[in-house]
């Protein structure tokens, strides 16, 4: 039987909005900054290198990996995080979004070897980008501890 390593790692926080520019952590909550970069990158404005595609779903490669394999996924709609998307997204994007991670371990073919799943959420969690994505990482052991930790020092570095 194949064993995937799937982790979903979900924090969540309730603190004011920051920006992605200065490496700051944002708030899962509050209105939708349409300036944000996955905003951009949804509008053609910035590039970035696609993975998948479909009508609610868009997957391209993190600029910053973190693994071989470090892949955005996030859904087209405007939702802020988890929170916002499981309360106001439709059955039907949510259901695109779920479908999607597991295409895109296919596509990324980390489907045998595994592959960890992680989205944050508030300045608690990490977020720093104020539309709801979810990280996944694999083509090397990932422990999710360890790839937390290794995303904060990125951060601060920024
Ligand atoms: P968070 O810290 O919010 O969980 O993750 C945000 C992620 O977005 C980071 O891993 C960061 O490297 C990535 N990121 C930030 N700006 C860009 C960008 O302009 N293009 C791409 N492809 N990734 C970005």
């Amino acid at each position: 039987m194949k064993r995937l390593h799937l982790l979903l790692m979900i924090s969540l926080s309730v603190v004011m909005a920051d920006s992605y520019a200065t490496g700051k952590t944002v708030s899962g909550i509050g209105h939708y900054d349409c300036n944000n970069v996955f905003a951009k990158i949804l509008d053609g404005k910035l590039p970035a290198t696609k993975i998948y595609e479909d009508n609610h779903v868009l997957a391209f490669n993190d600029i910053r990996p973190l693994r071989p394999v470090h892949i955005l996924v996030i859904p087209k709609g405007e939702y802020r995080s988890l929170v916002d998307f499981s309360t106001n997204a439709s059955d039907v994007e949510i259901a695109a979004l779920v479908r999607a991670l597991g295409k895109v371990a296919k596509i990324a073919k980390v489907e045998q070897s595994g592959f960890s799943i992680m989205s944050n959420s508030g300045h608690d969690g990490g977020q720093t980008v104020p539309h709801l994505h979810f990280h996944l990482l694999g083509g090397t052991k990932v422990h999710w501890e360890e790839a937390l930790l290794q995303q904060q020092i990125k951060h601060k570095a920024d």
